[in-house]
C-alpha cells in the first residue's frame, strides 16, 4: 500500500458576492498516493483551479479539511516548502532575471545557501536547454521557456507535490510538448 500524501475530507469552499453564494467545492473526498499522477477534468467554472488553489493555502477554506503527510495544512513555511504550482498564466517575476526568479525562494527560505541555489539553478536551466538564457528577463523568453523556467522554479525546492493549473493551455501548440515532458 502506497503512502498517502493528501488527502481532502469534506472540503467547501463557497465565495460570496453581494448576495449569490457560488459553491465553487461543495464537499470534496478525495486521496493522492506518493508517485500518483492525478487529472482533474471538468468544464470551466467547475472548481479546478479553487481546489488547486486550496491545497496550496491561496483560498480560506469554507469547511473540511486539507492534510498532507496526515497534517492539516495551514499557512506556515514548513507546508509551503513541500508544495509546488505552476499556473496557466506562468506568473513569473517579471523584474527579475531567469536566475533570479529560480534562486529567490531558495535563498529567502534558507532552504540553500546563494552559492549552491545558484549551482543548482544552473544544473536545472541546463537540463531544460536554457542556460543561455540564465541572465535574460521573462519577456525575452517564449511562452513554452517561460513555462520551464516557472517549473524549475517549483522543483529547486524539492517539492513533494506539484500542481498544475493548466499548465499548458496558454501554449502554442508546438512548445506543449517541451514542457509536458519537462512535468514528466
Ligand atoms: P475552473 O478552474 O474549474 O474553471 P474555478 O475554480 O476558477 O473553476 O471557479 C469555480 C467557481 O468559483 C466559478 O463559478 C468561479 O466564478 C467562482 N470563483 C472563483 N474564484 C472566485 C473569487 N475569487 N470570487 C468569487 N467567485 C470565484
Ligand atoms: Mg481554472
Amino acid at each position: 500500500m502506497k503512502n498517502v500524501i493528501v488527502k481532502t475530507q469534506d472540503l467547501k469552499k463557497y465565495y460570496k458576492t453581494g448576495n449569490q453564494t457560488v459553491k465553487a467545492l461543495d464537499g470534496v473526498d478525495f486521496k493522492v498516493a506518493e508517485r500518483e499522477f492525478v487529472s482533474i477534468i471538468g468544464k470551466s467554472g467547475s472548481g479546478k483551479s479553487t481546489l488547486l488553489r486550496c491545497i496550496n493555502k491561496l483560498e480560506t477554506l469554507t469547511k473540511g479539511n486539507i492534510l498532507l503527510d496526515g497534517k492539516n495544512i495551514d499557512d506556515s513555511l514548513e507546508f509551503h516548502k513541500k508544495i509546488g504550482m505552476v499556473f496557466q498564466s506562468f506568473n513569473l517575476f517579471e523584474n527579475l532575471t531567469v536566475l533570479d526568479n529560480i534562486t529567490l525562494a531558495p535563498i529567502k527560505t534558507k532552504t540553500l545557501s546563494e552559492i549552491d541555489a545558484v549551482k543548482r539553478a544552473k544544473e536545472l536551466l541546463k537540463m531544460i536547454n536554457l542556460e543561455s538564457k540564465i541572465n535574460e528577463y521573462p519577456r525575452s523568453l517564449s511562452g513554452g521557456e517561460k513555462q520551464r523556467v516557472a517549473i524549475v522554479r517549483s522543483l529547486i525546492m524539492s517539492p513533494e507535490i506539484m500542481l498544475f493549473d493548466e499548465p499548458t493551455s496558454a501554449l502554442d501548440p508546438e512548445m506543449i510538448g517541451e514542457v509536458l515532458s519537462l512535468m514528466k
